[in-house]
């Protein structure tokens, strides 16, 4: 294993990310947030299984008040995930040593407010709190200015490019404010785009330390696979302080990805590289969210099983399938996709691209999603053979 970069130190909690610290692998607690007992069992079981930090999702005032009785009944190291409710920080930053903040989310409470302000407003409460912070950049969500920007420029960006430019803005005003006790993550669900992305970040900031991790990896094995792909060659170069294996499964399974990350970590040390020629990239692609205490239907995890097993005839075909758990992330992180599925608690909503199709039951989800994939199929075979008609001279024969 090459020697590994020496990034700034930051404490979170008892553990320390970066510096001559030991790559920290964590997790994230999959039940309700507001199910105490769950939850602490949840921490106690992914902590006992080495998770250095163990995230909790919360979004509302009820879940809030749960951290607090959580805090109490854990030791292990605890992090926060805040989507659009950034404005909860003060609630639950006595009882977590880190908030995890996306600035692809920042905008949509308080619109009108630069993100700037809001960002002061996460720093202030973190300082106050004795917490870290991670800005967590995440394809999916992007910061709609930044998608804009890109947008203008005339040359197609490289998928990475939008991502580092969403992670150095807010790099660049943290230090400007004189705040360094952070990390990044870049995420994205291709492999080969968290290589990039990660590399370039580590060239331009090679102080700041990364947080790794593939994100929708999937079901295992493939998403092990998926993110051995992507962190193993970075992990490789020195690059990497913490990582996270996201992976589609059960609640009471989450523990599969510290063992994975341990795996990682074997593989680096013991140089078998994982190389991406073990993925296929003209294969159908299926990338679904690891479930969080947000996922709106205990079924999320078996509806993915099903959706992987019925379209497994269209195995050859070059699309995206992208099932997610919830409200929150589900619609934006459907758009990439070919197809798409985001969970409600009682329906399933279905897209093609970015455009809605409907919501369907759970029982009826999987024959929508063959029918819009067959006819998907339909209409790439007549492009297929169209190409294979046309001649040297651009005609078709
Ligand atoms: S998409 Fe999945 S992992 Fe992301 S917030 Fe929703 S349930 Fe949680």
């Amino acid at each position: 294993m090459t020697t590994r970069r020496i990034t700034r130190a930051i404490k979170v909690g008892s553990s320390v990310v970066g510096g001559n610290a030991p790559i920290l692998i964590q997790t994230m607690s999959a039940v309700k947030t507001r199910d105490v007992d769950a939850v602490v069992s949840s921490i106690t079981q992914l902590a006992k299984a080495g998770a250095g930090l163990v995230r909790v999702a919360v979004d509302s005032q009820e879940d809030a008040a749960a951290l607090a009785e959580i805090r109490k009944r854990v030791d292990a190291n605890l992090s926060v995930d805040l989507q659009e409710n950034f404005k909860l920080a003060e609630k639950v930053a006595p009882y977590v040593d880190k908030i995890r903040y996306n600035p692809g989310k920042l905008f949509r409470l308080e619109p009108e407010k630069p993100w700037q302000k809001k960002v002061e407003y996460l720093v202030k409460v973190a300082l106050d709190n004795d917490c870290a912070l991670r800005v967590g950049v995440n394809c999916g969500s992007l910061d709609p200015a930044i998608v804009a920007r890109f947008q203008e420029d005339a040359d197609a960006p490289n998928p990475a490019d939008p991502l580092i430019a969403s992670a150095l803005e807010h790099v660049d005003f943290l230090e400007t404010i004189g705040f360094q006790r952070y990390c990044v993550s870049i995420k994205d669900s291709d492999p080969k785009t968290v290589v990039l992305a990660n590399k370039r970040f580590a060239e331009l900031r090679p102080d700041v330390p990364l947080h790794l991790g593939v994100t929708e990896a999937g079901l295992p094995p493939r998403g092990i696979l998926k993110t051995r792909v992507a962190l193993e060659p970075l992990l490789a170069e020195g690059i990497g302080e913490t990582l996270r294996v996201s992976l589609t499964v059960p609640a009471d399974q989450k523990t599969e990805e510290i063992e994975a990350g341990r795996l990682i970590l074997a593989n680096v040390a013991s140089g078998e590289i994982a190389t991406p020629s073990l993925l296929d990239d003209d294969a159908l692609n299926i990338v679904s969210c690891p479930s969080c205490s947000r996922v709106e239907n205990s079924r999320f995890v078996e509806l993915v099983k099903k959706v992987e097993e019925a379209t497994a005839y269209a195995r050859g075909y070059p699309f995206t399938i992208a099932v997610m758990g919830c409200r929150v992330n589900g619609p934006g992180e459907t758009d990439g996709a070919d197809i798409g599925l985001w969970c409600g608690g009682e329906r399933v909503n279905l897209k093609s691209g970015a455009t809605l199709i409907g919501s369907f039951g759970y029982d009826e989800i999987i024959d929508k999603t063959l029918e819009l994939l067959n006819a998907k199929i339909k209409i790439y075979n007549a492009s297929q053979i169209d190409l294979n008609r046309m001649g040297p001279d651009g005609l078709l024969a």
